[in-house]
């Protein structure tokens, strides 16, 4: 089946996005909202299903590894030690005339900011750009009813502090022991100067963090460990695996507390190519020091059979459940021509255990028994994972409509199953059908879609 490649698979994504129901634009009915999104029902369903994997890969699978849903906001000297109040900065410039604003490293401006011949890339004055300025991408807030410096707080820009924050609280409650991990997802919030690409870049977005707690001196391997089983986890989702790669920090990119950085990058195509989806960092004691120089209160973990004490080093996971979630429906994304048939067909790959409708039901015409039949089985296998009924119009079409939305089977109820109790199973990418008894269909679906 020749597969035709797209160079502007973002734009179609955009479009079937919003027409079938996975993700909206947030407030559009207002004009929207710069870089924020809402996830339809579809959507909500797929990105669910990525961070249940997620969950049940970090957390539910492992025994060394604990739960954790901290809160957005927090004490605001947590975001002092952690060094965002004053590092998670990005230079940028203004132009004067149009009141625009632009990153510094901004490809688009012509000669240097601050100088007579630096030209603005909006209005195209020139002389206009003002010197770079730090401008921290934190959002802040006030908490209380006096909106005063005292009571400013900050959305998180990260999960990760939550956690560090909470490591002896989930520590000793849980009696874990070095090396452990402590995992979690949520909201994080950045006022992104340049945000785009759909979801790719967004203001508001969540992330799946993971920070392992190591004895120091074991560190190197831990991260070593978390690398391989990171870009495991990514194949295993059905990204191709030519699409994936590491990417490691230079000297320059490094964080100065970095002890070493990869980030996994995947390959959006098109203008945007390699771009990361998750980054695996070992952070040394960094963090856990930081805290406990701002707090004043002891981190040190006490290792009983050895009776010492020492603070642990930090390795993270960490992986934006939106940006994978774009990176799942690009590389799910395939125009196709159909032998036999003038129309081509749009179809989204996705792995099974992903997909938001796991299968259509479909009674081949409105009549002889064959929708009740097919509404019974609706009814039995709803119980189980999510399914969409479907008897308007040509079976070919009600295949195209979930083909489009990743649905990756459909079950049709047809002449036969009211002499035998058989209906076919249709494989999305195969295009095969099967026949078999229609009491054996759940129990069939279920197990492809947990492989
Ligand atoms: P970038 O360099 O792309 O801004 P980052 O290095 O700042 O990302 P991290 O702080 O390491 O990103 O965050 C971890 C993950 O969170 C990223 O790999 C990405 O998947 C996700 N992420 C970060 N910022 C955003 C954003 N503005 N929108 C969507 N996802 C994001």
């Amino acid at each position: 089946m020749p597969v035709t490649a797209s160079p502007d698979v973002l734009e179609k994504l955009v479009s079937l996005c919003k027409r079938r129901g996975f993700i909206f634009q947030s407030s559009e009915i207002y004009g929207g909202t710069g870089s924020v999104w809402d996830y339809g029902p579809l959507g909500v369903e797929l990105k669910k299903n990525l961070k249940d994997r997620w969950w049940h890969a970090m957390v539910r699978a492992r025994d060394d590894i604990e739960g954790l849903d901290a809160a957005i906001l927090m004490h605001p000297r947590v975001w002092e030690a952690s060094g965002h109040v004053a590092t998670f900065t990005d230079p940028l410039v203004d132009c004067r005339n149009c009141k625009k604003r632009f990153r510094a490293d901004d490809p688009k401006i012509k000669g240097t900011p601050g100088t007579p011949d630096a030209q603005c890339p909006a209005c195209g004055m020139k002389g206009t750009l003002s010197e770079p300025r730090l401008f921290n991408l934190m959002f802040k807030t006030y908490m209380g009813p006096v909106e005063d410096s005292a009571s400013i707080v900050y959305l998180r820009p990260e999960t990760a502090q939550g956690i560090y924050v909470n490591f002896l609280n989930v520590q000793q409650s849980t009696r874990q022991k070095v090396p452990f991990g402590i995992a979690q997802i949520g909201k994080a919030f950045r006022n992104e100067i340049t945000p785009g690409n759909f979801i790719f870049r967004t203001r508001e977005f969540e992330q799946m963090e993971m920070q392992f707690f190591v004895e120091p001196g074991t560190d190197m391997h831990w991260f070593e460990y978390w690398k391989e089983q990171r870009l495991n986890w990514h194949k295993s989702l059905g990204l191709a695996a030519e699409r994936l790669e590491f990417h490691q920090h230079s000297k320059e990119e490094l964080a100065h507390y970095a002890r070493a950085a990869f980030d996994i990058q995947f390959d959006f195509g098109g203008t945007l190519g390699f771009q990361e989806i998750e980054g695996v960092h070992n952070r040394g004691d960094f963090d856990l020091s930081r805290h406990q120089e701002y707090s004043g209160k002891k981190l040190e973990y006490f290792d009983q059979p050895n009776n010492k004490r020492f603070l642990p080093f930090v390795v993270e996971t960490s992986v934006g459940a939106d940006r994978t979630t774009l990176a799942v429906l690009v590389n799910a994304f395939r125009e196709e021509s159909v032998e036999g048939e003038d129309e081509g067909r749009t179809v989204l790959g996705i792995h099974p255990s992903l997909a938001p409708i796991k299968a259509g039901v479909f009674p081949l015409v409105k009549k002889d028994g064959m929708p009740e039949f097919a509404e019974k089985l609706t009814a039995e296998l709803r119980q189980r994972f999510p399914v969409f009924y479907d008897e308007s119009g040509a079976i070919g079409r009600r295949y195209r409509r979930q083909d489009e939305v990743g649905t990756p089977y459909c079950i049709t109820v047809d002449g036969q199953t009211m002499e035998d109790g058989t209906v076919t199973i249709r494989d999305r990418d195969t295009l095969q059908q099967e026949r078999v008894a229609a009491d054996h269909v759940a129990r069939i679906i279920q197990a492809r879609i947990l492989t």
